[in-house]
């Protein structure tokens, strides 16, 4: 079947209501008629400077602005790799990766154009003057002789569609970003089986752009719907944007969720235009997930997946009314095959078998960007290793354990994180969990866990640990248990362990409790 380019079947989509609006990001608006001049001006402007096949556009704007939207479509209409760097993100300054690691990104990808906006200029000019091969600047407005401006009025375009569409860092919760290529043919799919959906879309995006699962705008303007773009989450202005749009479709992460059952606001307010909360990235606690359950009703639906490999498997809103199915991430995608296998023997294990989990599916990746070393460790046998450990049950339902590589060896035995979170997440008085390994002087591994405690609620970690002791086992009890006001998340909204890892690191043997 022929596929036309995914960004040429959006400006079709876009020419059918050119009045209506399309685009919201704070007080701005956009019509579908000025996103779609907007996108083939820029593409235009691009082209003329000689982008355009084999060209590399990096982003460094403000993570969720128009600006990253329209600049990622027009490059990708005139067939340019889109990478994404993230900008100074106003919502969490934090957010942003180290010039060092930007300068490596760009240098890595060959980079040929840098577009930029305000907020981001002078480290934008620091990335290209650090660059191997400076990369010409860009942005949409005139921002000095050194600067090419991309506004322009709509043009025609000729969609070229070669190799990359995007290429995406991986945040990283694990080790150093490394990019994951998807190619145009992809994103061509997804964006014509949306045009078929029947409900408009009108989608609130708080995820990052730059991560994978926010290519999921795709969807709402290919049905003709409205994309509502916040900077970063925030309980409370989720839950207005919501009400004020009439919101349908959003995705959080799992950490997200759990801050909007406990929002104060959240039966003041009218979330009943919503037919699909997506959310997933990090493993969820049952005793959370029925309480959303209760509150949302059949509109949750789970995803599992990672970059690498794109969505593997969901847990539909039917299967979230039984209790009994939410300690799984629900069952394998059309067209993906999960697999067991032992990591040592390399063979597919029997259902009931705790091994990695493995994967084959048409969406997921070729390899690593120029890292054949990187690549050949997970893509083994045409099977794409995930890093996560799980097992599937006999009626295909696949159960996470966790990540191989967040094990703890402590006190002689191996715990899985995810285990000692949903132990303290089933605490009555604890909101938010998250657990880790660290090693001490002498290189012996400790397990820390961080409790967030709920609203007004006083949490004693004494407490907490002969509530994981009662739960688990006494072996199971963290070595340090500490409290915070919150939990300190990852761009894409996952506990940052990294973060909570290298904060725990000066713990001395004298901290450790004993089990
Ligand atoms: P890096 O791979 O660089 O460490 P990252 O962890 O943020 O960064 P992603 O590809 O975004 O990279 O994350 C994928 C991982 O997130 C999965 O391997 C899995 O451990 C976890 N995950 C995703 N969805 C779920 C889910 N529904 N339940 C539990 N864990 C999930």
């Amino acid at each position: 079947m022929q596929i036309d380019h995914y960004v040429s079947q959006l400006l079709d989509v876009l020419s059918t209501r050119p009045d209506e609006i399309a685009l919201r990001y704070g007080d701005e608006a956009l019509t579908s008629a000025e996103f779609a001049a907007a996108i083939t001006g820029a593409a235009a402007a691009l082209r003329d400077r000689g982008t355009g096949e084999g060209g590399v556009v990096a982003l460094l704007t403000v993570g969720n602005s128009p600006a990253t939207l329209i600049g990622r479509y027009a490059a990708n209409l005139i067939g340019a790799t889109v990478v994404h760097l993230r900008g100074i993100n106003a919502a969490d300054p934090l957010d942003e990766l180290p010039v060092a690691t930007q300068v490596e990104i760009v240098d890595d990808t060959g980079t040929t154009v840098l577009l930029t906006d305000a907020a981001n200029l002078d480290r934008a000019r620091k990335i290209r003057d650090a660059m191997a091969e400076p990369a010409a600047l860009a942005a949409f407005g005139d921002f000095g002789d050194d600067v090419a401006d991309l506004t322009g009025t709509a043009s025609e375009v000729e969609p070229r569609a070669e190799g990359t569409a995007v290429l995406t860092y991986t945040s990283g919760t694990t080790g150093r970003p490394k990019g994951i290529g998807r190619g145009f043919g992809g994103l061509g799919a997804v964006v014509t089986k949306a045009r078929h959906m029947t409900e408009r879309c009108t989608m609130l995006v708080t995820t990052p752009l730059s991560h994978s699962v926010s290519s999921t705008v795709d969807d709402a303007v290919a049905s003709g719907g409205m994309i509502v773009l916040h900077e970063g989450f925030d309980a409370g202005a989720v839950l207005e944007a919501v009400e004020r749009h009439r919101v349908n479709r959003v995705y959080l992460a799992t950490p997200q969720l759990y801050d909007l059952l406990d929002h104060p606001a959240l039966g003041t307010t009218d979330h009943s235009s919503l037919r699909e909360l997506y959310y997933g990235g990090s493993p969820a606690s049952p005793v959370r997930l029925s309480r959303a359950a209760e509150v949302f009703g059949a509109k949750l639906i789970q995803i599992y997946g990672t970059t690498e490999s794109w969505v593997i498997a969901a847990l539909s809103p039917e299967e979230h009314l039984k209790p009994e199915l939410l300690t799984t991430v629900g069952k394998a995608v059309p067209f993906v095959q999960v697999g067991i296998r032992d990591p040592h023997v390399r063979h597919e294990l029997p259902a009931g078998k705790t091994g990695e989990i493995c994967v084959r599916s048409p969406m997921m990746m070729d390899g690593y960007w120029k890292r054949p070393d990187l690549t050949s460790k997970v893509l083994i046998d045409g099977w794409l290793h995930t890093g996560d450990v799980g097992y599937l049950d006999e009626n295909g339902y696949l159960y996470l354990v966790d990540r191989l590589a967040d094990m703890i060896k402590t006190n002689g035995i191996k715990v899985y994180p995810a285990e000692v979170e949903n132990a303290l997440l089933a605490h009555p008085d604890v909101a938010q969990a998250a657990v880790f390994g660290v090693a001490d002087e002498d290189n012996v591994e400790y397990m820390h866990a961080i409790a967030v405690p709920r609203r007004g609620r006083d949490v004693d970690p004494a407490d907490l640990a002969a509530h994981v002791a009662r739960v688990l086992s006494p072996s199971h009890v963290p070595a340090e248990i500490r409290l915070r006001a919150e939990l300190p998340l990852t761009d894409a909204g996952k506990p940052d362990k990294l973060r909570l890892r290298e904060e725990a690191k000066p713990a001395t043997k004298s901290s450790h409790a004993e089990p």
